[in-house]
């Protein structure tokens, strides 16, 4: 049978919000039609009727499910380079319980309302946690590799580990621009363009990695002598690492830039000049686990590459939260509206993993998911919002 939900407002995202809506939803998830209060078909159905605002499910464009079990082991604040430091040294542990912490992260997204994530893996060790999922999981398994000797090889490596993911959605990408030489990001490259896929790329989450690219200084030298890594062969290339990347690339080649906390007024505007496609992704509260910092969201809305949002890991997060990450973005920004921001969390994020036709909106034939966001005010989340799934 099939069931009706009606709040304050239904936010459909196709379109304009809808007050004291009504969803209908089939047993199976599928979204039927949206009604407003008046509509006759409604006449003698029984409605559940909530305080607050009904959205389609959230999907988080960026994650590390295998990092799950890393919660809390890293302390804030201690900036990227010797973040990610800390990440090897003590990402290595008990399969076992690395599977239950994966486990109860997935739950964890799951009743946070949260449909599809885009996430990020170096080994095949979340396979088996993705394929009994309700979400709906995208691998983007990372590759690195500076020394460009060593592309071939990486390459081969990290399609070995996608090829273990089995019928589970997956591609590769470049891990940052600071872990990737020139010649493996062409390789990757003409693989994205292959799969049509996007490149989810780390990118500039530490003013450390622009010091690197425009001057060869800075933190990340220590870095690469602490792996052991020589870097001779690495130039200044007197420009951020976004504008060097993208030019490795082609211009037709999508590109999920993921951080963008370091991201200059000119990095945006040279994106838009050269009309590529790039879609940015927003990690609030990782940024400020890591670097104490925000990305400028204000500088990127007036242009027309869109904004997703993602949680990152639980090294760098204390949840895995879709309404979390909202909520620091709409106490930053107050001038924001969630009309605006809601598409970053549920229709953008869906395009740029490619499956808008089933996630990411309220419409009719798609199974998008049903949350209930309560403690709103009006056409807002407050501090207390909390959010419920209906679906
Ligand atoms: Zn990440």
């Amino acid at each position: 049978m099939n069931a009706f939900f009606s709040a304050d407002y239904v936010l459909p995202v196709s379109g304009d919000a809808v007050k004291n809506g009504v969803v209908e939803i089939m047993d199976n998830g599928t979204v039927v039609d949206i009604y407003a209060p008046d509509n006759p078909k409604l006449s003698g159905q029984a409605i559940e009727t909530h305080k607050g605002i009904i959205t389609p499910g959230f999907v988080n464009a960026h994650c590390h499910l295998e990092l799950s079990h890393m919660k809390g082991v890293i302390p804030k604040n201690t900036g990227l380079a010797p973040f990610l430091q800390q990440v090897i040294a003590f990402r290595a542990g008990d399969e076992q319980k690395i599977k239950q912490a994966m486990q109860a992260a997935d739950k964890q997204m799951h009743e946070n309302g949260i449909v599809a994530v885009g996430d990020h893996a170096n080994t095949a060790i979340s396979a088996a946690v993705k394929a009994e999922s309700n979400i709906h999981y995208h691998t983007f398994v990372e590759v690195l590799g500076f020394e460009p000797q060593l592309a071939d090889q990486k390459f081969a490596e990290a399609t070995a580990v996608a090829g273990q993911f089995g019928d589970i959605s997956t591609s590769l990408t470049a891990h940052a621009p600071y872990s990737v030489s020139k010649e493996l990001f062409k390789l990757l490259n003409e693989e994205a363009l292959r799969q049509q896929k996007p490149l989810s790329i780390h990118n500039q989450e530490s003013e450390e990695e622009n010091k690197l690219f425009r001057y060869k200084s800075g933190q990340f030298l220590n870095f690469y002598r602490t792996l052991g890594k020589d870097i001779t062969d690495f130039k200044a290339q007197a420009r951020n690492s976004l504008q060097t990347f993208l030019a490795y690339l082609s211009p037709s080649t999508p590109v999920l830039s993921v951080h963008n906390t370091y991201t200059s007024p000119k990095d945006i505007f040279f994106v838009e000049r050269q009309g590529r496609d790039v879609t940015w992704c927003f990690c609030p509260n990782a940024n400020l686990y890591i670097e104490g910092t925000l990305p400028r969201i204000p500088n990127f809305i007036h242009y027309p590459q869109k904004i997703t949002i993602g949680t990152d890991s639980l090294a760098s997060n204390d949840r895995l939260c879709i309404l979390s990450e909202l909520k620091t973005i709409h106490e930053h920004f107050p001038d924001l509206q969630l009309t605006e921001t809601i598409k970053w969390a549920t229709i953008n994020g869906a395009q740029v993993l490619g499956i808008a036709d089933h996630y990411g909106t309220l419409e009719s034939g798609k199974a998008p998911g049903l949350n209930l966001l309560t403690n709103t005010n009006g056409l807002a989340i407050t501090p207390e919002t909390t959010v419920v799934r209906l679906v």
